[in-house]
């Protein structure tokens, strides 16, 4: 059978484990040999015990669980040809030519990167006697399916990136406990949540939680925010309501390109209005806990769509990412949806934001 490597890279989220979980049932199902990385990248490179074989029960009772349990990091090394190199070798040796890539968009560009460069790479291992003429024939192909993990939701070309939804639940659990001490006490709340160049979550939040005001990256408010922003809580008080919550997304800015942060705007809710206004930054707790249903079946899904989509993959295959349409599991070229992804971002900082959310399509 082929030999199919899973690995999970870049920043964890809720969901990774039932897609680690159906890529290795799936895979097991087509009669491969399929291999945990663990530690990402880094496991790639350093090989031995962090490529190891798995089996069916080896991801029994783990779709539940939260984060990645094969373990995730960041690598610099492998954005090293020589990095990439021992990683060739590591995987020729175990006879893997398939790899599912479980991460952002950073992890996908080194996946496409370390494709483009393969037969480079075993050309050089061949003249350097690492890998014999049989093995540089037999392994000449390797084959990519990228999976978007990303509480986020920051990747273009799906609809749902596996995690959001777990850390929209973490995020509502926060904003009603918030909600009830704040009505009490009659207190405005801050809370910044995650998303350096989205706003999903902060929108997504502001809406379940019935929030007065929300700061995104992609569409920074009118330069007189501060005036409109204490009118908005003054007008919300006059009729009645008890509290005031702000949502601001982490990378939330003004239309000068400046931070706007939670102290930014709490400096101007007591200076301006004197009430009691409290910061709440929700941080790691967005990425943790157990992964919704959602976030399970998504797993599951693409998961399982990426074995199929390696198995159907021939010598003129380009990497694909699998992604959501609707309720569609679908393959798209890899490469261009973390081009398109790129290009929101260059948007946001070129101040194009009307760009940035035409670029960045239905998700
Ligand atoms: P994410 O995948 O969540 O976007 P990073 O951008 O930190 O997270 O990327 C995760 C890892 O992917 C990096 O530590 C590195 O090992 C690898 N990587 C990222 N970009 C590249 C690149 N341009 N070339 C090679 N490897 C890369």
């Amino acid at each position: 059978g082929k030999g199919i490597a899973v690995f999970t890279s870049g920043g964890d989220s809720q969901g990774m484990n039932a897609a680690v979980r159906a890529v290795v049932r799936m895979g097991i199902y087509f009669g491969c040999k399929v291999y945990f990385i663990r530690e990402g990248y880094q496991g790639m490179i350093d090989g031995g015990e962090y490529i190891i074989e798995a089996n069916w029960s080896s991801v029994s009772s783990i779709i539940h669980k939260g984060g990645t349990i094969i373990g995730s990091a960041r690598c610099m090394d492998f954005k090293e040809h020589e990095g990439r190199k021992k990683a060739a070798f590591n995987l020729v040796e175990k006879g893997i030519t398939n790899l599912v890539v479980i991460g952002g968009d950073g992890s996908l560009t080194g996946a496409d990167l370390f494709k483009q460069e393969w037969s480079v790479l075993l050309d050089e291992l061949l003249k350097e006697g690492k890998i014999t003429a049989e093995q540089r024939e037999k392994y000449k192909s390797l084959f990519i399916a990228g999976l978007v993990g990303s509480i986020d939701n920051d990747f273009c070309g799906t609809d749902m990136t596996i995690g959001t939804d777990s850390a929209l639940h973490r995020i509502i659990e926060a904003t009603d406990a918030i909600v009830s001490t704040a009505y009490s006490h009659q207190r405005t709340f801050i809370m910044e949540v995650m998303g350096r160049h989205c706003g999903y979550l902060a929108i997504v939040a502001a809406l379940t939680s019935e929030a007065d005001y929300v700061f995104v990256p992609e569409s920074p408010p009118p330069d007189d925010w501060q005036k409109k922003l204490c009118d908005k809580l003054e007008q919300e008080r006059n009729v009645g309501q008890r509290l005031n919550i702000i949502i601001v997304a982490e990378g939330a800015i003004d239309r000068n390109g400046q931070p706007i942060t939670a102290e930014d705007i709490r400096k101007v809710v007591v200076d301006n209005l004197h009430q009691d206004t409290r910061i709440t930054v929700l941080g790691h707790v967005q990425r943790g806990g157990n992964p919704s249903a959602f976030d399970r079946v998504l797993g599951s899904r693409m998961g399982a769509e990426a074995v199929m989509a390696l198995m159907e993959a021939d010598e003129n295959t380009d990497p694909c990412v699998i992604s959501l349409d609707g309720n569609q599991a679908v393959r798209l070229p890899l490469m261009e949806c973390v081009k398109q992804t790129k290009a929101v971002a260059q948007a946001m900082v070129d101040k194009q934001w009307d760009k940035a959310v035409q670029l960045r399509g239905k998700s």
